[in-house]
């Protein structure tokens, strides 16, 4: 792996190539419960196991009858049953009979088609036609959706709510879906506190676990919640390599940048092997990322705003593709500028934004409050991000700005 000089800082673009590139999806798989498998990526691909509907069935209320090509107004019919959704009506119709039908009840053997109530005047058990009715209208036939032995659902494809339910359909009640990413987490920095605890002078309370945590939650990962360490090299290098054990990626937040109690970089150097550490964004500039053992690591920074955005826009690619999903690029809007966006030229920024719609329907786009990377205030106030490119300085007012609107995984 190519090791970074310590001057360079790696623009973003380089450094998700390199992610990729060091990446290897994991194969390995398990049968699991449809109630667990959103967002996760099917090992195999499902062959329908019945047709969908298993059978011929009314779209509508009405009358199943059978009628060759077309039937004319006036035509008549006895009723001599009902067809119920659950409960067929057993039997064959003969010319001139109907069955009442209910929608999804099952056609009675004989009947092509089905006349709706409006389209009929009845008196007593009779029905006379008052449009003209065309064969096979509001039948669903049997295999309309799914045509049993297809493969509809291609190996590696995310299952999404829609997936699901067709899996439902089918009568599947597992998959088999690439096994969860297990990661581990944890924080550093001897000033940390858990919230709730009392703070005492020069501490403050540790915010990145729980926010990082949840913005995981939506993908499908296992997480170990390995606490806050102290800044102690002995027991940071311990807490590494047992993880590094048990886990296909290890997350620390802190001590990556270069000061006196930031040992991560160096511990990572000393028992790993590191891809980057430095890279050309704001916020977020001090990201390692490399291997160690049988795992990754992604060392993130540890003001919480960093922390956020460097997950965001490094670590979640990462997990998707380890957990067998395509590499997507994101989904960017161009806006226009509102309020001046501040930047010196140097590194690619990711300002929070507010994003609205205008008038005319263009979007729009303007800074928080505040941007700097421990502000997490201001970031509660965003709905986006405005990623301007690295030799970009100010854009002002007027001028069009590159915008990434937050997804549920940020906005909950
Ligand atoms: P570091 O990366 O360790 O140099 O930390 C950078 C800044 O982020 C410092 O002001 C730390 O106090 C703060 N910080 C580090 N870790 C956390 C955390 N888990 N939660 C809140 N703030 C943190
Ligand atoms: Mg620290």
């Amino acid at each position: 792996m190519d090791n970074q000089p310590p001057s360079s800082l790696l623009p973003m673009d380089i450094a998700l190539d390199r992610l990729r590139e060091a990446l290897l999806p994991i194969t390995e798989s398990e049968l699991s419960p449809l109630e667990y498998i959103l967002g996760r990526t099917l090992a195999e691909p499902v062959v329908a196991p019945i047709n969908v509907p298993p059978s011929d069935n009314s779209a509508m209320d009405g009358y199943a009858v059978h009628i060759d090509i077309a039937a004319a107004p006036g035509t008549q019919w006895h009723v001599i049953g009902t067809a119920l959704a659950g409960a067929p009506w057993e039997g064959t119709i003969q010319s001139g009979e109907c069955v009442r039908i209910t929608t999804g009840a099952m056609l009675p053997d004989n009947a092509n088609t089905v006349v709706i109530e409006e389209d009929v005047s009845l008196d007593g058990d009779t029905i006379t036609l008052q449009e003209t009715l065309v064969q096979g209208e509001h039948v669903r036939p049997a295999g309309d959706d799914v045509v049993k032995g297809d493969v509809v659902l291609a190996s590696g494809k995310t299952l999404g709510v829609a997936d699901i339910g067709l899996l439902a359909a089918m009568g599947i009640a597992e998959a088999e879906v690439i096994r969860p990413l297990r990661i581990a987490l944890f924080a550093t920095g001897d000033e940390l506190k858990e919230p709730g605890a009392t703070l005492k002078p020069g501490q403050i309370y540790e915010s990145n676990r729980v926010a990082l945590t949840h913005l995981l939650k939506s993908l499908p990962v296992e997480i170990t919640n390995l606490g806050i360490l102290p800044d102690d090299p002995k027991l940071l290098r311990e807490t590494f390599l047992a993880a590094a054990d048990s886990h296909d990626i290890v997350i620390s937040t802190g001590g990556v940048s270069v000061g006196d109690a930031d040992y991560t970089r160096e511990i990572l150097q000393e028992i790993g092997d590191i891809a980057f550490w430095k890279l050309a964004i704001k916020p977020g500039k001090p990201v390692a990322f490399g291997r160690l053992n049988n795992a990754w690591f992604f060392g993130l920074p540890g003001n919480p705003v960093s922390a956020l955005v460097t997950a965001h826009q490094i670590l979640l690619p990462a997990i998707r593709y380890m957990a067998g999903q395509d590499w997507h690029e994101p989904f960017r809007l161009k806006a226009v500028a509102t309020k001046t966006f501040r930047k010196k030229p140097g590194r690619m920024d990711f300002q929070r934004a507010i994003l609205t719609r205008n008038h005319q329907g263009d979007w729009e786009a303007e800074p928080t409050s505040g941007q700097g990377s421990h502000m997490l205030l201001s970031f509660t106030q965003a709905n986006g991000y405005a990623v301007i490119p690295a030799e970009s300085g100010d854009i002002p007012i007027g001028s069009e700005v590159t915008v990434v609107p937050f997804g549920a995984e940020l906005l909950g």
